[in-house]
């Protein structure tokens, strides 16, 4: 027998008993005729003490960082107490012990805090796993795996899998491809996600599918993507939103509660994306606390609720807000005592490429009840009091303003109020806020291509009242410039998203079940009868034979681990993730394949 016991699992309840225990050689410490050693494993780290007897022995056989040992002895109680360890009132007075395999000295240390950079850790990641913070994490994602599959299983949803050598039929993001030797010339494709199997297990009758799956999408990887990443893919016969809804904000609660022990009895909140684009500028704001958006002047918005305060801005012969397209304020709470400095570098930071912004205007809404700012000389002391108002700043707060075109000001001045949100502690890692963002456009117009492309996918259904304005009007876009005066800018979605402190978290839609509109659809996306019928003929014919109303959704598994992992980088929850590039340094792939392989295939490489 290798052990009796694990290294993390003694107590003072064991003294006396002799135990055998195996592990890995964390430390080695020489104090004159004893050496103490830490042993590792993943249960934790037991200190062992080889006594003056064992001396020979260990000068014939030394042991070091990483070995792995096999050790016979007593449980003893330590005179030294580490009360930081659960195992810190033993140690095992060693009689015997074996080496059972020697190390290679480690390229970093295996501790919490390494001295390994991020690409060694990554060539090294066998090493980098057996690091206590990495384990603590892939214990946390199998924690969410296992409450997932629990509540999952509890409402009767059935895991099964889809393939995984696919056609190829992208839409959205780039394929990846996989060549086959027994059909030269052809390809599979890997999966983006399962949507159109699920769909089709929806027409097949399994009413409540769900799969924890691998998802492929070949993109430019930004700063926090994967090539390959996890959904908690899953989809529902017979729904409305409204059920969808109930059900996965039930997921996410039921996670809260298993892997972070949080009872989240409060409402999940609602917003529709315009309120969310407009409010925030953003579509899936993080709504852990308020700093929301006044537009000051708008060139866009149609319809709706918020009406921009265009008047109080206009006018004052102040020629960037007089020509900009749009005027974003924000109100950050007590920081009106702002030095100079301090607003210079929120200048500077508005201003770099990220941002794009030309500058930053302020106004302080000092405590003594006035008002100070950086266009004083365009705007009277009343005129910046109800611009203040207006962003619902009160003594004390700093309002920001920044001004440009629609959609890059929208961004910047989202990405100002993230940032200062993060400044200020307002976004706190121990806080979980969750909020549904409802009622997306269902199209979106490609200005490169010059067409509609489906916001979310093109098997989500438009909102029941908007199908005949998809139905009776030309996807054609005569004036580019003017898309936004086109019916169908406007036609609303049966799309969600949840969000979580944040982050979207999970995505899904009411599908279209009827062939014919389904038809519709790819013709408004642009795609010819042929293409549709080559690409998505199987859909269109199983949407003959009797397929129900159905809905789902898809969650970011890797995503949602590091949320509640208090991390921002999906990477650290992935056991052998891939780096900016795509690559796996480890295994050094992509790699190239054999001339043996090309023959096979059938392929020859022409690239210049
Ligand atoms: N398949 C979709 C996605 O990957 C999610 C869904 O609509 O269920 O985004």
């Amino acid at each position: 027998m290798y052990r009796t016991n694990t290294c993390g699992e003694l107590r003072k309840e064991n003294i006396g008993t002799t135990v055998t225990l195996a592990g890995w050689v964390q430390t080695v410490r020489k104090f004159g005729a004893i050496t103490f050693v830490d042993l590792r494993d993943r249960y934790g780290i037991t200190q062992l003490l080889f006594g003056e007897s064992l001396n020979t022995k260990l000068e014939e056989q030394p042991i070091g960082r990483e070995y792995v040992i096999q050790v016979v002895g007593t449980v003893t109680e330590r005179s030294n107490k580490n009360l930081h360890i659960p195992t810190g009132e033993i140690e095992i007075n060693v009689t015997s012990f074996s080496i059972l395999n020697k190390s290679a000295v480690p390229p970093f240390t295996i501790q919490d805090d390494t001295d390994g950079g991020d690409d060694l850790r990554m060539k090294y990641r066998f090493l980098d796993l057996r690091r206590n913070a990495v384990k603590k994490n892939l214990e946390l994602r199998y924690a969410v795996n296992r409450s997932v599959r629990n509540y999952m299983h509890e409402n009767l949803f059935m895991d099964i899998e889809t393939p995984f050598l696919i056609k190829s039929t992208p839409e959205g993001a780039r394929d990846f491809v996989v060549p086959s030797r027994m059909n030269p010339g052809q390809f599979y494709a890997l999966p983006q996600s399962p949507q159109t199997f699920k769909q089709l297990l929806m027409v097949s009758g399994y009413d409540r599918y769900y799969q924890i799956v691998k998802c492929f999408r070949d993109e430019d990887l930004r700063a926090d993507r994967q090539p390959e990443f996890t959904q908690i893919d899953c989809e529902m016969t017979f729904v409305e939103q409204e059920d969808i809804l109930n059900m996965f904000e039930g997921l996410v609660k039921r996670v809260f509660k298993d892997v972070k022990n949080i009872d989240y009895t409060d409402r999940v909140e609602r917003m529709t994306w315009e309120d969310a684009m407009w409010q925030y500028g953003n579509d899936k704001p993080d709504i852990r606390y308020g700093m929301q958006v006044l537009n000051l002047k708008s060139a866009f918005r149609k319809g709706g609720k918020i009406t921009a305060t265009g008047d109080l801005i206009n006018g004052a012969g102040f020629g960037v807000f007089d020509n900009a397209e749009t005027v974003l304020a924000i109100a950050v709470p007590g920081c009106a005592e702002y030095t100079r400095k301090q607003t210079d570098e929120l200048t500077e930071w508005v201003k770099r490429p990220q941002i794009g912004m030309q500058g930053l205007v302020y106004i302080k809404c000092n405590v003594d009840g006035t008002y100070k700012s950086s266009v004083d000389k365009f705007y009277s002391e009343e005129k910046l009091k109800a611009i203040a108002d207006a962003a619902g700043a009160v003594a004390g707060d700093l309002v920001l303003i920044v001004a440009g075109r629609e959609e890059r000001t929208r961004k910047a001045i989202s990405d100002l109020r993230l940032e200062l949100g993060k400044r200020l502690g307002l976004r706190k890692d121990n806080e979980f806020k969750l909020l549904w963002v409802l009622d997306f456009p269902l199209f979106e117009y490609a200005e490169d291509e010059n067409r509609w492309v489906a916001r979310h996918h093109p098997f989500t259904s438009p909102k029941p009242d908007h199908i005949e304005v998809m139905i009776n009007n030309n996807p054609a876009i005569e004036n580019a410039d003017k898309y936004l005066e086109h019916p169908y800018s406007n036609i609303k979605a049966n799309a969600y998203d949840l969000v979580l402190n944040g982050n979207e978290i999970g995505g899904g839609s009411i599908r279209i079940y009827q062939r014919s509109l389904q038809e519709k659809m790819f013709a408004a996306l642009g795609m010819s009868e042929e293409e549709a019928l080559h690409k998505f003929g199987f859909l269109l014919g199983a949407f003959e034979y009797g397929a129900p109303p159905h809905g789902g959704i898809a969650f970011g598994f890797d995503r949602l681990c590091s949320i509640l992992g208090g991390s921002e980088s999906i990477r650290d929850f992935i056991a052998f993730p891939k780096n900016n590039s795509g690559r796996d340094v480890m295994l050094d792939a992509p790699s190239t394949i054999d001339d043996k392989q090309f023959e096979e295939l059938q392929i020859k490489l022409n690239f210049k």
